[in-house]
């Protein structure tokens, strides 16, 4: 990026935020996103401080031709969140939330993170489904979906979005509601950060108990392919309030844990029941009873607590990761085997591979309803590599490649866009993903609101 320093100059005297130049304090600090692979270099961060620096940064980057990436949480594992040589529109310090206890309604800021969201919310018996981890951001979270802990009950974040102001490629904010902008209402349930610069979301609310019952029954993993169709009849009939997900891992060498516990690997059988803690512990005690588990880390919390209680695992910036997802109709006795060869042969302690279940009340939603698409598969899974040094890169992203390529001839092909690292090389992945139907209207809405396609650096969905 080549700028003259007096239209830096001119942009630092509008905005009421900071310019970061490189070199500058601060500079290093801010283009570091989660996923610690990512190592970029904007020509400048505006790092905004409310709607008319986001309309300023997104005219200023239009007037001298820069590409431009948008950072909400800062956490997606593609890293779109940062651009070597062009604009970075940071909305880091946009992370205010409001809540109308009575109307149960929060409006967060595009650059609210769940924890700052669930800090809010709670404070009045409230919550909205956000994500398993409270650093990550609302903004990137919701656009392409949103799987977290309230789904069996509130379905995913995109559901519960009732409306939100978007500051489009031109500079014009806009609502978008059921009755104002349907079709760009319709397109950031699920199409990602492609349509414009969400700066409020309005989320719907709900209430939640004082502590809810978290199961988190720590198996040997040469149980899985025994207990994966034990939790899979399980979850089929658990009332809709439970949400849950199965989880290879390996254990920390962690004093905290019992000695035999210590760096082995496990299958997780987690859940959380959207009730009352007494009656949640009765419902999901079966998980913790299928024999004896290693470890039994189950416990009676408050929903702020259990958004926060793996977020030591995930610094910023610190490991190398690498995401890759399927969906998947039924969970056979074949799959099943597959799916425990493909988690054995994870190569880093770090590595996940999850089987998230979703409900009735997910799968209930009508595919058109969202630009999330289709509703009708229940199982979701997720091969997550995180790694420490360079040299492991070929290895956790071979994994999960060669895991993606093993299992997908189980499922329709399509994954979710937000446990997606790079695809360079490869065509279709993100329309075959999404679905061609749901790829291709969101294609012309593109077309509408973003033609020139400024808004390029996300899982990118080109105008038609
Ligand atoms: C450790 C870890 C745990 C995770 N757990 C979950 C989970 O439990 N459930 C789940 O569903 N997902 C989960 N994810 C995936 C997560 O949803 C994505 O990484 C998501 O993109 C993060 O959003 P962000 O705003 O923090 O990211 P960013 O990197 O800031 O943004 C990601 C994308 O969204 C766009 N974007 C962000 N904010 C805005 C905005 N306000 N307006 C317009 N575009 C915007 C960005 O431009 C970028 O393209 C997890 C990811 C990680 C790394």
């Amino acid at each position: 990026m080549s700028i003259e320093p007096a239209a830096i100059a001119a942009l630092r005297a509008t905005l009421r935020g900071t310019v970061l130049l490189p070199g500058e304090a601060g500079y290093d600090a801010a283009r570091v996103v989660w996923n610690g692979m990512i190592d970029r270099r904007p020509g400048a961060i505006a790092r905004c401080h409310g709607v008319a620096d986001v309309i300023d940064a997104v005219k200023f980057a239009r007037a001298h031709g820069l590409l431009v990436s948008v950072r909400g949480g800062g956490h997606g594992v593609a890293g779109h969140a940062v651009c070597d040589g062009g604009l970075m529109i940071d909305l880091a310090a946009m992370n205010a939330v409001r809540v109308d206890p009575a109307a149960q309604r929060a409006w967060a800021q595009g650059g609210a993170t769940w924890g700052d969201v669930d800090c809010e919310t709670t404070a009045f018996g409230l919550a909205t489904p956000g994500g398993l981890i409270s650093t990550t951001g609302v903004g990137g979270l919701t656009l392409s979906g949103g799987v977290g802990w309230l789904r069996g009950s509130a379905g995913l974040c995109v559901d519960n979005v009732m409306s939100a102001d978007v500051v489009l490629a031109d500079g014009r904010m806009v609502h978008a509601s059921a009755t104002e902008n349907p079709d760009l209402y319709w397109a950031i349930r699920g199409g990602g950060g492609n349509f414009g610069i969400v700066v409020m979301f309005e989320l719907r609310l709900q209430p939640v108990a004082p502590l809810l019952m978290l199961c988190n029954a720590l198996y040997p993993e040469a149980r899985a392919a025994e207990l994966l169709p034990l939790w899979r009849d399980f979850m089929q009939t658990a009332p809709k309030q439970v949400s849950s997900l199965a989880q290879f891992a390996t254990l920390p060498d962690d004093a905290a844990l019992p000695p035999h516990a210590r760096g082995q690997r496990i299958l997780a059988l987690a859940a959380i029941y959207d009730g009352p803690a007494d009656e949640g512990e009765r419902v999901l005690a079966p998980l913790r009873h299928f024999g004896t588990p290693l470890h039994d880390l189950s416990a009676k919390l408050p929903y702020r607590t259990i958004q926060q209680l793996y977020d030591p695992m995930f610094p910023k910036g610190r490991d190398r990761a690498y995401f890759r997802s399927l969906y998947f109709p039924a969970l056979d006795g074949e799959l099943i085997a597959k799916i425990a060869a493909c988690a054995g042969q994870r190569p880093s302690p770090m590595d996940q591979a999850s089987v998230w279940h979703f409900g009735e009340t997910v799968r209930g939603v009508a595919a058109d309803a969202t630009a999330f698409g289709d509703r009708s598969q229940p199982w979701l899974f997720s091969t997550d590599a995180f790694w420490s040094s360079a040299d492991d890169d070929a290895a956790n992203i071979g994994w999960v490649r060669q895991s993606w390529e093993v299992l997908r001839p189980h499922s329709n092909g399509r994954l979710y866009t937000n446990f997606l690292a790079g695809h360079e090389g490869e065509t279709g992945v993100v329309r075959n993903g999404m679905g061609a139907d749901i790829y291709d209207r969101l294609a012309r809405i593109k077309a509408k609101y973003d033609p020139a396609n400024f808004f390029r650096l996300n899982q990118n969905i080109p105008p038609a």
